[in-house]
């Protein structure tokens, strides 16, 4: 067996990797943080695909000189203060991780001043993780800069998971355009090498169609169209013209202004365009849809840009109709633009709140079913067993074994469906040395915990089943991992039971907020676990 629990600064150094994984990553982290600060100017410089040096200019709120230093504190983030305000965030961060994480691998300076130009800025130097400089400094205008030099200094075997400079070149451009965009409300210049330089400027009245040529080649030919049903509207920019070749090619899905991906609307796209774009060639093409809020589904994964509709077919059929319509028009010679396409963007991310935190909303509900629930109270018996009273009777109740009910049915609630997996905010790293496992990871992903190896002694956990409590994570999932390592390679209810049950892996510690978490789980029927107390049975409990 071989499952240790790895050291703290390792499990910090393995969640920084989480939020940069490659410099597109950082610079994604960054352009989020100049627009949560209300920019209007962006300015980035990129030297060797920001291995050498990444630098952003912003001219947004700012940051005062006793804020600096704490912007780089792990979980320190300005954007909630409350556990609730996770549910009406206006911004897109708040995980308080990127600047901690950047701080800990490269060499950073920072200079900034607060939007009250009669306040103090400041200038921050941090290598590696040490504080080198930290200077008050006031400057006359509001804004922000961060110069990053020799990212990966501190973590070089991070290094080598950048693939080739092109496909990071690619990359990095992907998430400029994204964010060029999806908001044309902001003007941004790019300085790639010191040679080419980007410019997009603010259109008259933030016009989409302008920034979006502005994007494109000349002399293409951009079509539109547009259609809705109900709350639903979809829009979708093309270019006539198609490629083989497929880099800076210009093909992006947004939802309610955020970035997504999603491989069969691209090929919806693709199929349904191939009357104008012969096969095996495409061209450009931009849709923008625009749901309910509450009817889409944000992976909050750091670094994934997935999302699931309520309603997939209203927008698959919204997209294809849009298409077919536009087509229609070419060939009757009339190609219309968007008339009214500038307001799409405005940037609104609280729309996402309520859903985008699937697990902690799922944890709320159960805490209030539990203040619904005062009418059972226990006692606590040496961390195994607790006795309940419900009404006038008594319940002796195995805490492992309810524990194991609980993970049973929700492992089957995944099993049925795959709605019922939720992504953990921030990855947990077990140290499993064995690479046996990932041939097992599609198996386990089915029971609602997708692992990934992120090096030889180490692998992330990225997804639970929802509503799993967080104090049985550890030893669930070491205990998946421990029953397709030395049991079996396919799934088996009962002899995953016989593995839980004689399972080397600790209990948790059985605190009153555990068992009324576990005992306030739905769907928990076979009572296997539960005896009631009278004289009778006192002895089969105990045996
Ligand atoms: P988060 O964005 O999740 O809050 P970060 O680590 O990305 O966490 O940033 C930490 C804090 O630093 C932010 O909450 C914000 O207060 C401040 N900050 C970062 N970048 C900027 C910026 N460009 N302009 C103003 N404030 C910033
Ligand atoms: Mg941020």
């Amino acid at each position: 067996m071989e499952i240790e629990l790895l050291p703290e600064h390792i499990i910090d150094q393995i969640k920084a990797g989480e939020v940069l994984e490659r410099p597109s990553s950082l610079l994604k982290e960054l352009i989020e943080n100049s627009i949560d600060a209300h920019s209007t100017e962006i300015s980035i410089h990129i030297l060797d695909n920001g291995l050498s040096l990444l630098s952003i200019e912003d001219n947004g709120d700012g940051i005062n000189f006793s804020n600096l230093p704490k912007a780089f504190l792990r979980h320190a983030t300005s954007k909630i203060k409350r556990f609730e305000d996770l549910y009406s965030l206006n911004s897109y961060g708040f995980r308080g991780e990127a600047l901690a994480s950047l701080a800990a691998s490269a060499r950073v300076t920072c200079v900034s001043q607060p939007i009250n130009l009669n306040e103090s800025g400041g200038k921050l130097i941090i290598n590696g993780g040490l504080t080198e400089l930290i200077t008050p400094q006031q400057l006359n205008k509001k804004g922000t800069a961060f110069f990053i030099k020799d990212l990966f200094y501190n973590t070089p075997a991070r290094l080598k998971f950048i693939k080739s400079k092109i496909s990071e070149k690619i990359q990095l451009k992907k998430i400029i355009y994204s964010f060029v965009l999806s908001h044309p409300e902001i003007q941004f210049t790019i300085k790639w090498d010191d040679k080419e330089k980007d410019f997009f400027k603010i259109q008259d009245n933030f016009d989409l169609t302008k920034r979006i040529e502005s994007t494109l080649p000349k002399n293409l030919h951009l079509l539109f169209a547009e259609e809705s049903y109900m709350n639903y509207k979809v829009k979708i920019f093309f270019t006539k013209e198609a490629s083989k070749n497929s880099t800076h090619k210009h093909q992006f899905l947004f939802v309610n202004a955020r970035y997504f991906q999603d491989k069969s609307l691209h090929q919806a796209i693709i199929r349904n365009l191939d009357s104008l774009w012969s096969y095996g060639e495409s061209g450009h093409y931009i849709v923008i849809i625009e749901t309910p809020p509450d009817a889409i589904d944000v992976n909050v994964h750091p670094n994934k840009t997935q999302i699931k509709f309520l309603e997939s077919d209203t927008v698959f059929s919204l997209l294809v109709t849009a298409i077919r319509t536009a087509l229609h028009s070419i060939a009757s010679q009339h190609i219309p633009l968007p008339t009214e396409a500038t307001s799409l963007f405005t940037h609104d991310v609280s729309q996402f709140s309520s859903v985008q935190l699937s697990s902690p909303d799922s944890y709320n509900q159960h805490s209030q079913s539990l203040q619904q629930n005062e009418d059972s109270s226990f006692i606590i018996v040496d961390n195994s067993f607790c006795i309940i009273q419900k009404e006038t009777f008594y319940f002796i109740i195995n805490l492992q074994n309810l524990m194991i009910e609980v993970l049973l049915s929700l492992v089957e609630e995944c099993l049925t469906n795959e709605e019922n997996i939720s992504p953990l905010l921030v990855s947990e790293p077990f140290q499993v040395k064995n690479n046996a496992i990932d041939k097992s990871f599609e198996q386990i992903k089915k029971l609602g915990f997708e692992f990934d190896r992120l090096s030889s002694d180490v692998i992330i956990l990225r997804t639970i089943p929802k509503n799993l409590p967080r104090a049985i994570l550890d030893c669930s999932s070491k205990s998946i991992i421990e029953y397709f390592l030395d049991f079996k390679d396919s799934y088996n209810q009962n002899d995953f039971k016989i593995c839980l049950l004689k399972s080397q892996n600790k209990n948790p510690v059985f605190n009153t907020q555990l068992i009324k978490t576990l005992l306030a789980m739905p769907n928990i029927d076979n009572k296997y676990f539960m005896v009631q107390l009278n004289k009778k049975n006192l002895g089969t409990v105990f045996s």
